[in-house]
């Protein structure tokens, strides 16, 4: 086998329940990410 370096493509985005940002990616090879972001709220008045 030769090796295969993965290009994650993005594939949109997306929120959770938690209200989380998640993030999916996935290659031409069929490997998929999937990445959350927390989201502070930090400028609440
Ligand atoms: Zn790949």
């Amino acid at each position: 086998m030769s090796e295969h370096v993965h290009v994650r493509i993005n594939q949109g985005l997306g929120v959770t329940e938690n209200g989380e940002l998640l993030e999916h990616s996935s290659c031409r090879c069929g490997a998929t990410w999937t990445k959350t972001y927390r989201v502070r709220e930090e400028d609440s008045e």
